[in-house]
């Protein structure tokens, strides 16, 4: 069975310990992967520190030209990366290859650092003195990522960080750990100095390490809510800079006035698309007015055509869930939604049964605050239905819920979605698109419990993040201007 390695200081490297990796499309394990504890972190952490004293100084046209060859490596690579993604992910190969579009996109941003990190100059602010601005790198970064998205949202952080002139620890997820160890070899292969990109692998001790550790300057995290306010609360007790993106509850409203086969193509598309495993995916579809009904009927028309399989299977149109654990969860949901007073409209339950970890998709209708399967995210091929009277009641119910990454509006109505759009308190919102996942030039977070600390990640404000700013205030004064003054030094 294959033995998942860290990669440091430019190589794979064996480890202690053994966190079983499973391919969830046959439930078998595939592999295992090592544990970092905390003298290894250590270890590299105090290397990552010395490496970091010369890759901030290296030149923006040099980590340009790396980074450039490193996009155009991911893109020849693409198959393989997509294989090895869906091969411990479920997901299927088309899905993947999405992702690593994504997170393309990340290094394209990248790319433009020298543009992106420009500084300010006023000259003259007071006889004879100029003030100009300049960010730096805050040193070492910890990046610390979930299971659902295990080559982009590593991209969404790595390529900013390392652009900026960062050296990166990266901990993915425990159980699709594999990808990362390709990222950390291509971008080597790109040119990166050994030590500026590291891959450690391990759990909740070593994400405990790496909070506490002093040697680690920044810490980007994306995972479950009540993981991601730990480790705000945790990392910035130890005055580390910290961003922490939690989880969701994304509602799609549906007006009266839309056009309902759209709304419905979009409903499966972001509520069953990966297994309904992603943060942004849509988990409630608020009917509005008398729309549910109708809503209903052309919803499970496309559901019954959808096709479950392993995500090799270009017949399938999604995989399984990550885990057993997260498969029986799921079905749980469902099983206990009629106690509740849900209608389960379809119930894709069964699957549960089969080789590997499937869940079918399921349609729950009456969906309400006080619910567990209204109020938890289960991060399932699990879409709701809340019918709602009015278009108010609609945003009510959203703004009430504890988090607020992604919501979306389906109507033909410009003025009604304007005024969604300002009323919501979500942090992405799509008019008429179902997955409003910003492109890289914006930055990607939510509001409420999505979104632990100031800075949204990636784009302009993952630039923000990762450097740290300076303003020097320069004057060349006249030999003759020579003068002692106590004064506070004034600008008039
Ligand atoms: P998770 O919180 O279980 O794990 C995320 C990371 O935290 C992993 O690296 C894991 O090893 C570590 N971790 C897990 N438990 C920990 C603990 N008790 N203490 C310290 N570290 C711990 O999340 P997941 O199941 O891998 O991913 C799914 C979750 O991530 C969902 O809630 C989803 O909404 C969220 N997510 C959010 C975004 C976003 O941008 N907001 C994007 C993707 C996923």
């Amino acid at each position: 069975m294959p033995t998942i390695q860290h990669f440091i200081n430019g190589k794979r490297v064996d480890g202690s310990g053994d966190i079983p990796v499973f391919n969830p499309a046959t439930g078998e394990q595939s592999g295992s992967a090592p544990i970092a504890d905390a003298t290894l972190l250590d270890e590299v952490v105090t290397q990552a520190q010395e490496t970091a004293r010369t890759w901030r100084n290296s030149s923006l046209s040099v980590r340009t030209n790396i980074l450039f060859t490193f996009r155009a490596l991911l893109v020849k690579h693409t198959d393989e990366l997509a294989s090895i993604i869906t091969a411990e992910h479920g997901k299927t190969i088309a899905d993947a290859k999405g992702e690593i579009a994504r997170g393309l996109e990340n290094v394209e941003y990248a790319c433009g650092l020298a543009e992106h990190m420009k500084g300010g100059f006023s000259s003259q602010v007071a006889d004879g003195v100029d003030v100009h601005s300049v960010r730096e790198a805050v040193g070492v970064v910890a990046a610390i990522t979930p299971f659902n998205f295990p080559i982009m949202v590593p991209l969404w952080m790595t390529a900013n960080a390392l652009a900026t002139g960062n050296v990166v620890i990266l901990k993915p997820s425990e159980r699709d750990p594999s990808v990362s160890v390709r990222i950390a070899e291509l971008l080597k292969e790109a040119g990166l100095p050994d030590g500026v990109f590291n891959v450690l692998h391990g759990n909740a001790d070593l994400v405990n390490g790496i909070l506490n550790h002093p040697g680690i300057d920044a810490i980007s995290f994306v995972g479950s809510t009540p993981v991601a306010k730990h480790v705000y609360e945790t990392g910035t007790k130890n005055a580390k800079r910290v961003q922490a993106l939690g989880g969701a509850k994304n509602h799609m409203v549906v007006l009266p006035d839309a056009d309902l086969d759209i709304a419905a193509d979009a409903a499966i598309n972001a509520g069953f698309g990966s297994a309904g495993e992603r943060c942004m995916a849509i988990s409630v579809v608020v009917a509005v007015g008398n729309v549910a009904e109708p809503l209903i009927a052309k919803i499970t028309e496309r559901m019954d055509k959808l096709t479950v399989g392993p995500g090799n299977d270009p017949k399938s149109d999604f995989g399984p869930v990550i885990t057993k654990e997260h498969r029986d969860r799921i079905v749980s949901y469902v099983v206990n939604a009629p106690a509740d007073g849900v209608k389960v409209v379809r119930d894709g339950t069964a699957m549960a049964a089969d080789k590997g970890f499937y869940v079918g998709p399921c349609l729950l209708d009456g969906v309400k605050p006080g619910m567990k399967s209204y109020d938890d995210e289960i991060f399932g091929p699990v879409l709701g239905i809340a019918r709602v009277a009015t278009y108010s009641d609609a945003v009510a119910l959203i703004n009430s819920n504890q988090f607020g990454n992604g919501t979306a509006i389906f109507t033909r109505d410009g003025n009604a979605a304007r005024l969604f759009s300002r009323e919501v308190t979500v942090g992405m919102i799509g008019i008429n698109v179902p997955i409003p996942v910003p492109i890289a030039s914006y930055s990607f977070g939510g509001w409420k419990n999505s979104l632990f600390g100031h800075s949204h990640i990636y784009g302009p404000e993952g630039f923000t993040f990762y450097t740290r700013a300076k303003v020097i205030t320069t004057r060349w004064p006249q030999p003759s201007e020579s003068q002692i003054d106590l004064g506070f030094p004034r600008t008039r």
